[in-house]
């Protein structure tokens, strides 16, 4: 979300905290005393941290939203890669594999077999001269960034949460923000999969890049990756800057910023009229610094605003304008891993489409005032720059391309974020983010996808049985139900 200044330098807070926020310190105490009120409720309490403990095989599961649920037949939670293959020849039936539960999407429920590869996590190998990482599949992104840190490496971008499995994260083409740098997925050189047969595959771009480009976002559709091998780079400090723009001013400035910054985004405040820039760039120095994260009471600011003055947005945006600071900045120096990820706390649904770059500041500012005409809205919409990359199932493949996020809070309603949002995406070519909430079926992707027919013959060979597709997958892929 929104990464604002704080008062505090200190980096005493845990490596996974720092958040984003607009309104802060001052600004946001004028903006309470504005609204009369004295305390903010936050939605929830519980933190990303959960995410670190594998499930004691639950009967139940749910996402990380709690928007997707399933209750099913067998839970199987495999020591190492024998296990799960002995596991897989004792089922029949359709198998769904679950990283950390953060796609929003039907990806993973299931009522027959779920598999997770909590337990295959871990660093296998790392090649300083080849600058290569192996991992466990079930390796969170996180423990990762860590492990390649204590080496002098690190992953060369990362998301906005760090609590992703290695392979849930590139199997929806999971995505960090920086006009040249692309998804995760596109940094693999290997990767050893399990076919629902049991037999285990190994592709390497140098002997299989069909096979490879199929698998580097396959939605979990070709078997159970074990293994990822990807590139990485020495690792780096980076510097960061938060500040705060009127919205035109940003829009207008966006494009020469995302050139000039090695990372750039930037989050719209509905009924503000600002926007909320935040850039990253190498630094050298040595002086580390790591403000104290502030930005849910930001969310928690912009949510009372729409409590209080939601059915008058004049007087919404009035009250804004005058509580918050335009001069307002937050600079912090620290590890690329510590920087680049946050802690999301205030659990919500989201949506989040792709648009070639020539078309991102227009269609967002069509996101924006469709947005604007919800007075329920107050969640900062997302804006963000991505490098285009080969993989045939890639939101990116062949373009570069900028990524606009919508959210609502998890408790809220959220059907708006699918029929707002669809005609308008289309108009502007938008590839729906796969783990995030979007309505398209088989017929409007594959006209989307260059390479879908090849990846569905990818997909028929490693599963001819079709036993990787649950309910939602057969509607992606317009397979009849089984
Ligand atoms: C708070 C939050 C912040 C987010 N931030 C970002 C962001 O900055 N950028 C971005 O692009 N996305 C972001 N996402 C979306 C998230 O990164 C993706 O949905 C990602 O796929 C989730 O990974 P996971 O480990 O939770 O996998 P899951 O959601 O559990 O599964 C995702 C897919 O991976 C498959 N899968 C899992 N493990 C395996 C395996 N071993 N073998 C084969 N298939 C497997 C599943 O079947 C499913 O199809 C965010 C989500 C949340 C909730």
């Amino acid at each position: 979300m929104i990464r604002l200044p704080t008062a505090s330098t200190t980096h005493a807070h845990p490596p996974s905290a720092g958040r984003r926020l607009v309104l802060q310190g001052g600004a946001s105490l004028a903006l309470l005393q504005a609204l009369g009120a004295t305390t903010l409720t936050h939605l929830a309490a519980a933190t990303d941290a959960e995410a670190d403990t594998p499930p004691p095989a639950p009967s139940r599961w749910q996402n990380w939203s709690g928007l997707q649920q399933a209750t099913p037949a067998r839970w199987l939670t495999p020591a190492d890669e024998d296990a799960l293959r002995e596991a897989l020849a004792r089922t029949q039936g359709e198998l769904r594999p679950v990283g950390s539960g953060h796609s929003f999407t039907a990806l993973v429920p299931t009522s027959a077999t779920l598999v997770s590869l909590d337990r295959l996590a871990g660093v296998v190998d790392i090649d300083p001269v080849a600058r290569t990482v192996t991992a466990w599949a079930g390796t969170r992104i996180q423990a990762l960034a860590r492990a390649l840190d204590a080496q002098g490496l690190a992953l060369r971008n990362q998301p906005d949460v760090d609590v992703q499995t290695l392979a849930g994260a590139i199997a929806t083409g999971t995505h960090g923000t920086g006009a040249t740098l692309p998804a995760l997925h596109d940094d693999v050189v290997a990767m050893r999969i399990v076919t629902p047969d049991g037999r285990v595959r190994m592709l390497r771009a140098e002997h299989e890049p069909d096979e490879l480009a199929a698998a580097r976002v396959s939605l979990g559709a070709l078997g159970l990756v074990t293994q990822v091998t990807l590139r990485v780079v020495p690792a780096f400090n980076l510097h960061r800057t938060v500040w705060l723009e009127p919205l035109e001013a940003m829009l207008a400035q966006a494009p020469a910023l995302a050139a000039r910054h090695r990372h750039f985004e930037f989050y719209v405040l509905p009924f503000t009229g600002y926007a909320a820039g935040i850039r990253h760039d190498i630094y050298t120095g040595q002086d580390l610094a790591l403000p104290q994260p502030a930005d849910e009471d930001v969310l928690g600011d912009l949510k009372a605003l729409r409590d209080w003055l939601g059915r008058f947005p004049a007087l919404r945006q009035w009250v804004a304008q005058r509580a918050i600071d335009p001069a307002m900045r937050e600079e912090a120096r620290h590890r690329s891993f510590r920087l680049l990820s946050s802690v999301r706390a205030t659990r919500f649904n989201e949506t989040e489409w792709h648009v070639p770059r020539a078309q991102g500041i227009a269609c967002l500012r069509e996101v924006v005032r469709r947005i604007e005409q919800r007075n329920e809205a107050f969640f900062p919409i997302e804006f963000r720059y991505v490098r285009g990359d080969g993989a045939w199932l890639s939101p990116f493949h062949g373009r570069d391309s900028c990524s606009i996020a919508i959210h609502a809070a998890a408790d809220e309603p959220w059907q708006y974020l699918l029929s707002d949002f669809l005609p308008l995406m289309q108009r502007h070519q938008g590839r729906p983010h796969w783990g995030k909430l979007h309505s398209l079926r088989a017929r409007e992707l594959a006209a989307l996808y260059p390479r879908w027919a090849d990846f569905q013959a990818v997909r028929q060979r490693f599963d001819p049985q079709q036993r990787m597709l649950n309910v939602h997958l057969r509607q992606l892929f317009g397979v009849a139900a089984a």
